[in-house]
């Protein structure tokens, strides 16, 4: 499901994008056949929008409970338990940051995504 064509960002064709392994972070890598270029489709799609996953990791860092998320935004409880599992490793840009600071006062998170 929502599964992305694959474009490539040098010459912009749509076909022969071959898969071709993928990043440390299991984002699938892809090659284009027609100039060899190798890229990383941005971002790693789950089939729900960023929008979604978004409101879903706030709504968890305000203390709200997975089933309740799932709930809330109509969501599979899976995909949220996943996206919140992910959440360390993959912190959305856009995060307010008042609510990241909360979520590191409250010890829910333990690393500074940013680099500050
Ligand atoms: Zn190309």
């Amino acid at each position: 499901m929502n599964d992305h064509h694959p474009i490539c960002p040098a010459c912009h064709n749509h076909s022969r994008q071959i898969k071709d392994g993928s990043t440390p972070a299991g984002s699938q890598r892809y090659r284009c056949k027609w100039c060899s270029c190798r890229y990383t489709p941005a971002p790693k799609s789950r089939g729900y929008d960023d929008d979604i996953r978004l409101q879903a990791l706030t709504l968890f860092l305000e203390g709200v409970s997975l089933r309740m998320i799932s709930r809330i935004l109509a969501v599979n409880h899976q995909s949220v338990a996943n996206w919140v599992n992910e959440f360390a490793g993959n912190m959305p840009e856009e995060l307010p940051d008042s609510v990241l600071e909360t979520a590191v006062l409250d010890g829910l998170i333990t690393i500074n995504p940013r680099q500050r």
